[in-house]
C-alpha cells in the first residue's frame, strides 16, 4: 500500500524559481568548459526517441548516461506515454489529503512486493532529494515515537551525493557542494566510503578491507555515544561523486551488522543506483541486505514523470502508526497519479520485456568495451561500475593515481567534446581525499543494443582524447 501515514500536513506550494535564467549563469556555453553539468552545452532539446536526443539545429546526441541515469527506458516510448494519455484523461490530480488513487496504490503496492524484505509500506513523492529528506524524517520520527529522543546524530560517506535541498545537502559527502551552504546545515558526520581503487591497500584482500571499510563506522558510533546515532546513510553502488563505485566484498552485510547491533536505521539511497540499474532491481539485493529506509527515484519514473519513493521497513511504519499515528511531513504533488501512471508503465514494460536480463548482458558488453579500450589508457586509472552503470576514472598518472587539477575542469571538457560529436556522457569531478578528480560516468537506456554501446564507446575514446589533448 501507499503510505500516505497521514496526509493531511501538506507542505505548501513552492513559488517556482526561473529556471534556465539560474542555469544560464552557472555557465558560459562553450569557453571556458562549463564548471557544471547543469549549464547547457547545446542548442535547446526539442524531440527524442529511444536513444536519441535531438536538438533544434537538427542534430542527434546518443543519451549514453540516460540523463542523469534517469531514462532508463529511452525516450518517446509508446506503451509509456499511451499510460500518460490515459490518466490525464481520467484524473491528472487528486490531493493526498483527500483522495488516495488507483495509480498510486497500484505503484506502492508493486514496490513494496518486489521490494527487499521487510519493506512494507512505499511513500510516493516527486524526486530524489525529496526521498531522502522524507526518509531522514522517518528516520528521525521513528526514534522519538520510540522515546529515543537522544537519536539525532546521522552519519554517511564521503564521496557521496543524497541530494541539494538542505538536510540531503548535509548528508552528502561532497564538501565543495555544502561550503557556502553550511551555516544552514545539519550537524553530520562522515566517514570514508568503500572505495577499493582508491582506499583499499596493496596485497589487502577484499575482505579485509570491507572489514577496515565497516570498522569506520564502528569508531564512528563508538565517538559518538551509540544511543545518539539515528542512522547511517550510504548509496550501495555510489554514483554522481564518484562514478559508479560498487562495495567490496561483505561490506555491507558488516554495515548492517553494526547498524543492528546499535539500534542505527539502515538508509540506503539508491536513487541513482536502483530500479534495475545496476542488473537487479534493487543494488541492495547484490550485497543481500535488507535496509531499514531505501530511497529510489530517477530510474522509478525514467523521466517520464518526476517521481521518487521512500520504501520503509514494517517496523517503522508500525512505530509510526502505532504512536502518533501521523507522519509529520508532506508534499502537494505526492503520490501525484500522473507520476504513479508514468513509473507503473515504466515498471511494467521494463518487466515485461525482460530488460534487466538486458542490463546484465549489455552491461557485461559495456564493461568489456571500455576494459579494452582503456585498460591501457595512460590517464584512465580505473574502469568500474555494475550492470549498465559503469565509470572510468581519469588520472593524471596511474602509477601514483594522482588526479589531474581540478582547474583543468577535464570532465567538463569531455563532457564538450562528447557533446561535439553527438554522444551525452554524464562527467563529474569526484571528491578523492581533499582534492578533486574527474570521471565519466555511463548509464545508457535498459534498451540499448550492442551496436550502440560499440559506438558510444568509440565515441566516448575520442572525446577523452580530444579533452586530455587540451590539457596534457
Ligand atoms: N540521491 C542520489 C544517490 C542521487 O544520485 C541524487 C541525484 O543525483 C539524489 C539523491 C537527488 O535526487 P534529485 O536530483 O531527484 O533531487
Amino acid at each position: 500500500m501507499t503510505a500516505p501515514l497521514d496526509a493531511s500536513t501538506i507542505a505548501r506550494p513552492g513559488t517556482g524559481a526561473h529556471t534556465s535564467v539560474l542555469l544560464e549563469t552557472v555557465g558560459s556555453r562553450h569557453d571556458p568548459p562549463s564548471p557544471s553539468l547543469h549549464a547547457p552545452s547545446a542548442p535547446p532539446a526539442v524531440a527524442a526517441r529511444g536513444l536519441t536526443i535531438t536538438d533544434s539545429e537538427g542534430r542527434d546526441y546518443i543519451d549514453a548516461c540516460g540523463g542523469a541515469a534517469v531514462s532508463c527506458l529511452g525516450h518517446g516510448h509508446r506503451d509509456v506515454i499511451a499510460a500518460l494519455h490515459e490518466q490525464a484523461d481520467t484524473l491528472a490530480y487528486a490531493h493526498t489529503g483527500f483522495f488516495t488513487t488507483e495509480a498510486a496504490e497500484r505503484l506502492g503496492d508493486r514496490l513494496v512486493a518486489d521490494a527487499p524484505e521487510g519493506i512494507g509500506h512505499a511513500y510516493l513523492v516527486s524526486g530524489g532529494s525529496e526521498a531522502v529528506e522524507a526518509a531522514l524524517k522517518l528516520a528521525r520520527q521513528y526514534a522519538t515515537e520510540r522515546g529515543e529522543d537522544g537519536r539525532r546524530h546521522v552519519i554517511a560517506r564521503r564521496q557521496s551525493y543524497h541530494g541539494n535541498t538542505l538536510g540531503a545537502l548535509a548528508t552528502g559527502g561532497n564538501e565543495w557542494r555544502r561550503a557556502q551552504f553550511k551555516p544552514l546545515l545539519m550537524e553530520t558526520h562522515h566517514i570514508a566510503p568503500c572505495f577499493a581503487y582508491r582506499e583499499q591497500r596493496e596485497a589487502e584482500s577484499d575482505a579485509d578491507y570491507a572489514a577496515r571499510a565497516a570498522g569506520e563506522l564502528e569508531t564512528k558510533i563508538q565517538e559518538l555515544g551509540p544511543e545518539t546515532v539515528l542512522a547511517f546513510v550510504a548509496e550501495p553502488v555510489v554514483g554522481a561523486t564518484a562514478g559508479a563505485v560498487p562495495p567490496v566484498g561483505d561490506y555491507f552485510r558488516r554495515i548492517q551488522e553494526i547498524c543492528d547491533r546499535h539500534g542505527v536505521l539502515l538508509v540506503l539511497d539508491e536513487v541513482m543506483c536502483g530500479m534495475g540499474r545496476t542488473g537487479t532491481l534493487h543494488a541492495c539485493e547484490q550485497e543481500g541486505i535488507s535496509p531499514d529506509l531505501m530511497t529510489v527515484a530517477k530510474g522509478l519514473g525514467g523521466g517520464y514523470q518526476p517521481i521518487g519513493a521512500v520504501l520503509l521497513s514494517e517496523r517503522i511504519y508500525d512505530a509510526i502508526s502505532n504512536g502518533s499515528g501521523f507522519f509529520q511531513h508532506g508534499h502537494t504533488y505526492m503520490g501525484h497519479p500522473m507520476a504513479a501512471a508514468a513509473a507503473l508503465a515504466v515498471q511494467e514494460v521494463i518487466a515485461r520485456d525482460d530488460l534487466l536480463a538486458n542490463v546484465r548482458e549489455m552491461g557485461a558488453h559495456l564493461r568489456a568495451r571500455l576494459k579494452e579500450t582503456f585498460g591501457r589508457h595512460a590517464h584512465v586509472g580505473d574502469v568500474r561500475g555494475r550492470g549498465l552503470f559503469q565509470a572510468i576514472e581519469l588520472v593524471a598518472d596511474r602509477e601514483t593515481k594522482d588526479p589531474f587539477d581540478p582547474a583543468l575542469k577535464l570532465h567538463a571538457r569531455i563532457k564538450a567534446a562528447a557533446m561535439e560529436r553527438g554522444l551525452m556522457v554524464y562527467p563529474m569531478g569526484g571528491t578523492i581525499d581533499g582534492a578533486r578528480g574527474d570521471h565519466v560516468l555511463l548509464a545508457p537506456p535498459f534498451i540499448v543494443e550492442r551496436e550502440d554501446i560499440d559506438r558510444i564507446v568509440e565515441r566516448l575514446a575520442e572525446a577523452v582524447d580530444a579533452g586530455l589533448g587540451e590539457v596534457a
